[in-house]
């Protein structure tokens, strides 16, 4: 009897060659398979009669096979498979499929089919001239490479909303269709993990009735009504695993830090700068959370240029004077090693030892009187030790503060006394990312069993108020809002084609008086990583700007397919002006400081969301010099639509204006990534509202108060503890 905890192994008709994808997929139960959501739909659920109204169009047609055959193109080592249909007005729709010879087998002339795809007439130019004449008059319908189906048959794979799913190599969505539709009954045994009374309250639809709707639905409302409910199932997760680890957070106990205010006043009084309100302000309720015998878990949202270095650097002083050992935590290793530069020079005037480690430096600026003048100099000055020199060091409390990448408190490194962890992110971490790095902060190896190090993490993306409390609510909020005075804002122009060349002009002068330039290009595919097709258009961008339009300049090449020592070396050649115009890929580190760099091209910004241009342009406006964002779109379709969604851009520099526009237009998905939650991008989208996640929120919270381990919610546990594996996955 198949369970839907039955192991795919053990059904009878998948054969090991598919459980070994399967697992791949990191599907092993029959529910687990079940869960495996479409991420889109072809729309084959209009079924018609042939007819031009039609043609260009994705349909499903029906009717009677009236010839079939498999043609072999032998100098071209090719089969075309023909068939031909006559619906039910006698019309004709001739199909080919290019390879598939069997498919004839399971069309003999004389029974019924049907066939979905896009309609053309005349047929493909490819075809030979004998399939003409088994039309009449010439003129036929077309379809090539349709999906098919016995007439016979239910409609699965034609003539309805077609589910398609990610697809491995050894797998095709037609395969996944038929298992899941065959199991498709055991969803009805799966315990509904929300209650009816919230399924009543919320309007959601019960899970069976969900995953049926969601793999095939009868039509788009059922389809979206089913997407929601998974999505507060998805969110409801999300929101009861942030809530425990808020509370076993809470339950630690922290070192607590006495707030020294004539140390934090000389410090302040010592800057180059005043700082803002909002520094002042986000500092203070720091330095108060640091006092706490609880560890803080505190969230610094401040735009890109806002100023969170100095306001984590006071945070660090603190800490570092009270005795303790503090980590820095930055995306990548050019970032960790700007942190280490920067914060090298904030404490020149201080007795701290500091380190850098990551895989590639082993640095410590141990001897801080050495440390100073350009920053050059300083890493020429600074001790490279042996890595296990400096674990040793870290080890023994004499390294004050380490900075490296995340990895710093993943691996083997062992504090004596660790009493503050700063992250500084450029990436966007979900809810569940976030939980993961807090129970990493807690599992830090550190001599003081007793406290758990408080948790600092910051973030450029400046995130919606409104959607930062509804979807971080279970950490504390700091918001820098406010912008140093000293800021000129920055010039920003749409630009349309016909205007590229003028600006090069501009660019040309503005390098000749020195400035540099930053061009960004889009990743080809939307996707997390860089793929080659994005390296491939960022080297031919290259190569056009050296070759055709600014042969007389240097320009370097930045994608992330580079060693990390290469893009340190790319980097640091723009930043000692070795290098004019830098072209990059968009996954390159945004938070790089180039002051002179003071023009920004941003290509095909009709694929960025206005949140993401935002952030590029902050790299530019670093410094001194007026700065300029040119936006470049080549969007023909778009055009009208383009310039209305960017013209704010031109409006304004203010970052959570933008992300709050942005999120209207584009819902919260963005902001977080869809890492978070292993739904499909169509689901995710069905988030679009911030009610969703504050409902999932109250939900967890009530049914932890009533039961807050979970004891009577068996099928719960299970789904947290899959939901936690899958995360880490990632
Ligand atoms: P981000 O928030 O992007 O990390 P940084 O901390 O790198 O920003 O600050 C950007 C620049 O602004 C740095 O050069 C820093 O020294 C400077 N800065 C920070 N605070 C102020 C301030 N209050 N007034 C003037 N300049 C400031
Ligand atoms: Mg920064």
């Amino acid at each position: 009897m198949l369970d839907i905890n039955t192991l795919l192994k053990s059904v009878p008709r998948i054969t090991p060659k598919y459980i070994r994808v399967l697992e791949k997929l990191g599907l092993f139960t029959i529910k687990d398979l079940l869960l495996y959501l479409p991420f889109r739909y072809d729309d084959f659920s209009k079924t018609v009669p042939l007819s031009k109204d039609f043609v260009g169009q994705a349909i499903t047609v029906e009717g009677k096979i009236i010839k079939a055959k498999n043609n072999r193109l032998f100098r071209r080592k090719m089969t075309i498979t023909e068939i031909v249909l006559e619906d039910q007005n006698g019309n004709l729709l001739k199909a080919v499929w290019f390879n598939q010879p069997y498919i004839l087998e399971n069309f003999p002339v004389g029974s019924t089919a049907r066939f979905s795809g896009k309609l053309g007439m005349n047929g493909p130019a490819s075809t030979r001239g004998d399939a003409r004449s088994s039309t009449r008059g010439g003129k036929y319908f077309s379809m090539s490479n349709p999906a098919f189906e016995k007439s016979t048959r239910d409609a699965t794979n034609t003539g309805r909303l077609v589910p398609i799913y990610s697809e491995t190599s050894g797998i095709t969505s037609k395969w996944i269709r038929w298992q899941i539709k065959t199991l498709l009954p055991l969803a009805k045994i799966i315990p509904d993990i929300l209650s009816a009374e919230i399924r009543k309250k919320y309007n959601l639809s019960d899970i069976y009735t969900a995953l049926s709707q969601i793999h095939f639905p009868d039509d788009m409302e059922k389809l979206i009504r089913a997407q929601k409910r998974m999505a507060f199932q998805e969110m409801f997760l999300v929101q009861i695993r942030t809530l425990e680890i808020r509370k076993s957070w809470e339950e630690k106990d922290s070192n607590k830090i006495k707030f020294d205010e004539k140390l934090i006043k000389k410090f302040v009084n010592n800057l180059p700068f005043k700082l803002t309100n909002a520094q002042r302000k986000a500092s203070f309720e720091i330095l108060k959370d640091l006092e706490k015998p609880r560890p803080m878990n505190r969230l610094l949202n401040g735009d890109v240029g806002s100023g969170k270095t100095i306001v984590a650097a006071i945070s660090a002083l603190q800490t570092v004077s009270a005795g303790y050992q503090i980590a820095i935590m930055a995306p990548t290793e050019v970032l960790a090693r700007q942190h280490f530069l920067s914060f090298s020079e904030i404490f020149k005037n201080y007795d701290f030892n500091i380190a850098l480690l990551t895989s590639s430096y082993k640095l410590t600026s141990y001897h801080p009187e050495l440390v100073s003048g350009s920053k050059k100099k300083m890493l020429k000055q600074v001790q490279h030790d042996k890595r296990e020199d400096l674990l040793d060091k870290i080890k023994t409390g004499k390294i004050n503060l380490v900075i490296g990448t995340h990895a710093l408190i993943q691996k083997d490194v062992k504090f004596k006394n660790l009493a503050l962890v700063i992250i500084d992110e450029q990436h966007r971490f979900g809810v569940a990312q976030r939980a993961t790095l807090q129970s990493e902060t807690m599992n830090i190896d550190d001599g003081n069993k007793k406290a758990i190090p408080h948790l600092l993490t910051m973030t450029a993306t400046p995130i919606p108020r409104t959607l930062a409390i509804a979807y971080f609510g279970s950490l504390d909020l700091s918001i820098l809002d406010e912008m140093p005075k000293n800021r000129k804002p920055i010039i920003t122009k749409i630009i349309t084609p016909t205007k590229r060349n003028g600006i090069y002009n501009f660019i040309r002068s503005e390098i000749e008086k020195g400035r540099q330039v930053f061009v960004i290009l889009p990743l080809v595919e939307e996707s997390l990583s860089e793929s080659m097709i994005d390296v491939k258009a960022v080297k031919e961008e290259h190569e056009r700007l050296s070759r055709v339009i600014f042969p007389e300049f240097k320009l370097g090449l930045l994608h992330g397919k580079l060693k990390a020592k290469e893009k340190e070396e790319i980097m640091s050649k723009f930043s000692n002006k070795e290098i004019d115009i830098l072209v990059s890929t968009s996954v390159v580190e945004v938070g790089i400081d180039i002051p002179n760099a003071t023009v920004m091209i941003i290509e095909n910004a009709e694929r960025f969301g206005l949140t993401q241009l935002h952030q590029f342009r902050g790299r530019v406006g670093r410094g001194k010099e007026q700065s300029y964002c040119f936006i470049f779109s080549e969007s023909r379709e778009q055009k009208s639509l383009f310039p209305a969604r960017l013209k704010i851009m031109e409006k304004t520099n203010d970052g959570f204006e933008i992300s709050e526009h942005d999120l209207k237009l584009r819902g919260p998905g963005q902001f977080f990534g869809n890492l978070q939650s292993g739904l499909p991008d169509i689901a995710m989208k069905n988030l679009g509202n911030v009610k969703l996640i504050k409902f999932a929120r109250t939900e967890a919270k009530d049914l932890l108060e009533n039961d807050p381990k979970l004891k009577e919610h068996p099928e719960l546990q299970d789904d947290l503890q899959k939901f936690s594996e899958k995360i880490h996955l990632e």
